[in-house]
Formats: C-alpha cells, structure tokens, sequence
C-alpha cells in the first residue's frame, strides 16, 4: 500500500513521530475497526480514528439522536433529534477524511448479530452503554479472534481496557451482568467531558496499538477517577471458568 501526495500532506504532524513513520501510517490506512456505539465515547473515538486515518471504519448504532444526548455527544447537532446516530457518524467521517471508508450499520448489537457485524475487523472499541452489550460483543470478539478494546464512563469514574484472547472482558466483570440491559448515562448520569476524556484514551490505546507503540497492554484495565482526577491500571487475571475465553 502506498500512501498518495495528499495523504502525506494531511498525515504529516502524526508521520514526523518516530513511533509512527510511514510504516505506522501505513498500519492505520491498512486497519478495520467497529466502532460500538455512536455516543458519549464514540464521539470521541470517531473523530479520532478518522482523523488518524485508519482505512475502514464500521459504526454500529441503532439508536436515534436525543436533546439530553446533546451534553455529552458532539457529534450531533441540535437539528439532529430524532436522526440515526450510525448514518450521522458517517456523514461526520465523510466531511473530516475521504480516505476512511465508513459504513453504518443502524441495528442494536447482541448476542445473535454480533459475529456477524463483527467478523473481518482488526479491532474492535465498544462504547456502549449496557453490560449486555459489552459482554455479546467480548464474547464475538474472543470466538473470532479479534482485539477489543471496552471503554466505559458513568459518574465521574471511567475505565478502558485492551482484551485480547485472555483474559477477557467477561473474566473482568463476570456472567452476573448477562441479563442487565439498562442505559446507566440515563439513571446515574454522566459528563461529556468524562466520556470524552475516556473516549480519547480509548482511541489513543486502539492507535498505538494497531502502530505497535508502547508494548502490549493487552489484560490491562485503566480507571480513571474523574473527580479526583487521576489514572491508575489494574492487571487482570484469567478466569479458567471463563464462558468466553475458559480452557472449555
Ligand atoms: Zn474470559
């Protein structure tokens, strides 16, 4: 693959670091990632992904735009209510890059759809907002392989982790949450500015990993305290019973 003039010119502040070079942008442009969730964090993992310039981008949202979503997704205009939020994440890819292939997808994901919706991608963030969707698209991520980074705000509390075969996200939280399928930005309440710092390191760990900076964080989950604002990582370890990823 062969970047074009133009590429360079619009790359050239990311290619000038060491870490990323032309090889790493190359790695971006050759990239697929799903992106779960067109809300608070995917309004900061689309921009940045697309910015970034990684080749195809899948949009996964079956939710339309709401007023009280406003605060916290900067994607959406006033105008938007009432829009699909897939299709309006990409017309926001297609004016930032034309060199990002974006395709919407405008259904709910879950346990039944999730393997296909996800299936050919190299990585996968999810951003939604229920357990039972993090854990249908951990347990599609680790049947086809593939790297989920799972990134979650509520509160002032966040936290961002890279999955990648085992541990798992569901050795992270386990099966009680199988069955819980509420919107917890509606009933806990969130800041836009929470879910846009969460978003960020989101799509700042699913860069540097498709690039290869700073070793693998894979099994790593990064909680970030957003009223006292600081970050701290903890290790997970495997669950052997674990219904995704268990030695079963
Ligand atoms: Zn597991």
């Amino acid at each position: 693959m062969r970047l074009s003039d133009a590429e360079l010119d619009r790359y050239a502040r990311q290619i000038v670091l060491r870490e990323v070079g032309g090889v790493g942008q190359n790695k971006l442009k050759a990239a697929s990632i799903a992106v779960i969730g067109a809300g608070g964090i995917g309004s900061a993992v689309i921009p940045a992904l697309a910015g970034a310039g990684i080749g195809r981008l899948t949009i996964i949202d079956g939710d339309t735009v709401e007023v009280a979503n406003l605060h916290r997704q900067p994607l959406f205009r006033e105008r938007d209510a009432g829009y699909s939020k897939a299709d309006l994440a990409l017309q926001f890819v297609q004016r930032l890059n034309r060199f990002v292939e974006a395709t919407p997808i405008q259904q709910r994901i879950d346990a039944a759809n999730a393997r296909d919706f996800l299936a050919d991608h190299d990585l996968v963030i999810d951003g939604s907002d229920n357990f039972a969707t993090r854990l249908a698209v951990n347990d599609a991520c680790v049947a086809l392989g593939i790297p989920l980074v799972s990134a979650a705000g509520v509160m002032f509390q966040g936290q961002v982790g890279l999955f990648r075969a085992q541990p798992c996200y569901r050795c992270f939280v386990g099966d009680a949450f199988d069955a819980e399928d509420c919107d917890n930005c509606a009933e806990l309440g969130v800041l836009g500015a929470l879910t846009a710092t969460v978003g960020s390191f989101a799509a700042l760990l699913a860069i540097n990993t498709i690039v290869d900076v700073g070793g693998d964080q894979a099994g790593q989950v990064h909680l970030f305290d957003g009223a006292k604002l600081n970050w701290r990582a903890i290790r997970i370890p495997a669950d052997a019973a674990c219904k995704a990823c268990g030695s079963a």
